[in-house]
């Protein structure tokens, strides 16, 4: 069975994929439906090749169509019905956490979930379960950066500007953020930038395609990230660069910070990086005469064992030039997942309610029993997040039945092989998926579900703009929607009235939840979001316009202040030496997308990029006797993983690059490093330590 006709009145939806949401269409076609651009702030009518090819997974054979279920535990999957599938699965729910606690069940999301979704299973967890056993692979990607923007504005909305903003500064700085590569369309505000005669600097140990288009690139040592910003701040300080009177009216915190960036003279920071001091001064003097710069962040300096510490690094350099609360001004981090920013935002987080409040302050959760009709000790305080709630699973006091929705934790969770590992051993494990992905063949429930464009709900993109994505196709006959399996298991549960299945009534909920908290969503409904083109958040009430710029007035903290942040020096958790000399990076490549669960069943983009690569500098290939193509072994600490080898002058020579969106033998992750981020509990998925060899007869 396939996707039948579309309601054209009913096709402007946004891409399935990243932060960036571009707009598009999905228009009739006779294999079934086809994706046509729209024009819109943010893309402007230009899309990248994973959003022409989004409508290739709707229609591929290998989608899910019944529900699946293993009659013994390492028995074959086989078709179910719903019934059996629903009611298996609240079965062991109720019998896992009547023997070992309400805990001991948890649920794993995913930052691609609408808002609607988020809530849900947020509420799901806290009202329905009543377990902390709750987080979402948002951890593996903003988290760090959620933790940073907290601590410095007081509020973490990936970007407190527009993204029209980023052409009309005087410099942008990318910190490793590759988006020409991740986000295409947004090259060409770089373009408009350079037009209008703005610098564009990129901070990238790699030579991307970003960083080919910059002013000036510093390719910095992996890890080095804290050490330019603090190079670059002590150059602005010993200029006179700093604004004074900014730190003065609207900060708080900067004397030791000042204390600190001292020891950081050029050519230290220099010997740190692998900069020259000449490098240095010429980025920071590019910030210090500039009236107007920012700062965009990518995952490079975010996922990293002391990711906070290097975000903290760079705002407080954001904050001493006065680069805040003003327009074309700011700091802010590119959000990775289609909804990594929403569904943070409405309770997915281990330690989140909706409205972005917290679950450990007690008006935030005052708010929320009196919203829910529930009192303070029936709703769970903060989990474990995701890296040790994962391998948690199966062990003795840890998790002992998983549900899995929007996620593939078995490819992207570091160190991988011991993740699988644990789901392999956990009593219960369900999941959610509309393709077989790596979780799901470990399961021993599998419910299929609708896809993006089969069902209707909003997104917060990259901006915090809210947007509706349409219903633009009916799913496949007796496909149910991910709202609809959480009903159906409520319903078992004995509270199906708490869990509504329609996703306008999820938003209408929400909506009114968020009332009051941070990410007020109050005055938002689908009926505005059909007329105008997203709308910002906050927006507390149905006259509000929304709010684009945040931080104008005053910042988000208790008396409107910024707050710097002296930094915890650190080196990465792991260093490269005689047996491992180099550094692995790992990220993304145009054609794909996170675990690759879609894109890896797109025609179109498996043509591109068909296999995983490993990147390796020519002179070092020589070095090693490996050749353009040849198979080869990357191992780490923590295993191997097998790829073929990509000559390439964007690696550094002491460096690797891997893409993480491969399964199997070729998957990333099984050679990452678990070290994890103190504050955020972010992975080091960006910096270990690896060789790399020709395969034998290879
Ligand atoms: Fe736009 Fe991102 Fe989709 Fe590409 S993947 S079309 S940049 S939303």
């Amino acid at each position: 069975t396939r996707p039948g006709s579309v309601s054209a009145a009913k096709a402007a939806t946004h891409c399935p994929y990243c932060g960036l949401q571009c707009a598009i269409d999905i228009v009739p076609d006779p294999s079934g439906a086809r994706v046509r651009s729209r024009s819109f702030p943010t893309n402007r009518g230009i899309l990248c090749p994973k959003g022409w090819a989004a409508a290739e997974p709707l229609r591929h054979r290998e989608r899910l169509l019944v529900p699946w279920i293993r009659s013994t535990k390492n028995g074959p999957l086989r078709p179910a019905s719903w019934e059996e599938a629903l009611d298996r699965t609240a079965k062991a729910i109720r019998r896992i956490q009547s023997h070992h606690g309400r805990n001991a069940f948890g649920l794993f999301g995913g930052g691609g979930l609408t808002n609607e979704k988020a809530y849900l299973l947020g509420k799901f967890a806290r009202v329905g379960l009543r377990t902390s056993s709750i987080d979402y692979n948002g951890r593996f990607c903003m988290s760090s950066a959620a933790v940073a923007l907290q601590k410095s504005f007081g509020l973490d909305r990936g970007l407190p500007f527009p993204l029209a903003d980023l052409s009309k500064t005087e410099v942008l700085v990318l910190v490793g953020a590759n988006v020409v590569e991740t986000m295409p369309p947004l090259q060409g505000y770089l373009q408009e930038l350079r037009a209008a005669g703005g610098t564009l600097v990129v901070v990238d140990p790699r030579t991307t395609p970003t960083a080919r288009c910059a002013d000036l690139h510093l390719s910095i040592r992996p890890g080095s990230d804290a050490a330019l910003a603090l190079g670059l701040l002590h150059w602005a300080i010993a200029q006179d660069w700093v604004d004074a009177e900014f730190i003065a009216n609207r900060t708080t915190g900067f004397e030791e910070v000042r204390r600190q960036a001292l020891a950081f003279w050029p050519e230290r920071a220099a010997r740190m990086t692998g900069l020259s001091p000449a490098q240095i001064r010429e980025a920071a003097t590019l910030l210090g005469k500039a009236k107007t710069a920012i700062f965009l962040s990518g995952r490079g300096g975010e996922q990293q064992s002391h990711s906070v510490a290097n975000l903290l690094a760079w705002i407080n350099l954001c904050l001493a030039l006065g680069k805040a609360g003003k327009p074309f001004c700011g700091f802010g981090s590119l959000t990775g997942q289609g909804n990594g920013q929403g569904a943070r935002e409405q309770g997915l987080k281990a330690d989140q309610l909706p409205g972005y409040r917290s679950l450990e302050l007690p008006a935030d959760r005052e708010a929320l029993c009196r919203f829910w009709g529930i009192r303070d000790a029936e709703l769970p305080h903060s989990g474990p997040t995701a890296d040790p709630l994962l391998r948690s699973c199966g062990l003795p006091g840890g998790l002992q039945g998983l549900l899995v929705l929007g996620s593939n934790p078995v490819v992207s969770a570091p160190k991988s092989l011991e993740i699988a590992e644990r789901l392999r051993s956990l009593p219960f494990l369900v999941v959610v998926d509309f393709f077989l992905s790596e979780t799901a063949a470990l399961a021993d429930v599998v419910f299929p579900s609708a896809q993006w464009a089969e069902e209707e709900g909003t997104v917060t993109n990259l901006e915090g703009r809210v947007l509706l994505r349409e219903q633009a196709l009916p799913a496949p006959p007796g496909i149910r929607t991910d709202l609809e399996i959480l009903h159906g298991l409520a319903q078992r549960l004995g509270c199906a009235n708490a869990f509504p299945a329609q996703a306008s009534q999820v938003f209408d909920e929400l909506r009114r939840a968020s009332s009051g908290g941070k990410a007020d969503y109050s005055g938002i409904t689908y009926s505005r979001l059909r007329q105008e083109e997203g709308i910002f958040w906050p927006c507390p009430s149905s006259g509000h316009p929304g709010t684009p710029r945040l931080f104008l007035e005053g910042f988000a903290t208790a008396d409107g202040r910024a707050r710097f942040h002296p930094i915890e020096e650190a080196l990465p958790a792991e260093l490269p030496d005689g047996d491992y000399p180099l550094w692995l990076t790992t990220g993304r490549q145009l054609a794909h997308y996170q675990s690759g669960t879609q894109t890896r069943r797109s025609p179109s983009l498996l043509a591109r990029e068909p296999e995983p690569t490993v990147e390796i500098h020519p002179a070092m290939a020589e070095k090693l006797q490996i050749a353009e193509g040849d198979r080869v072994r990357l191992i780490t600490r923590r295993g191997f993983l097998r790829a073929s080898a990509r000559l390439s002058l964007a690696v550094r020579i002491d460096s690797l690059f891997a893409s993480f969106h491969w399964g199997g033998e070729g998957s990333a992750n099984r050679v990452t490093n678990p070290a994890l981020d103190r504050d955020s509990g972010m992975p080091e998925f960006k910096l270990c330590a690896a060789r790399v060899e020709r395969e034998s007869g290879a």
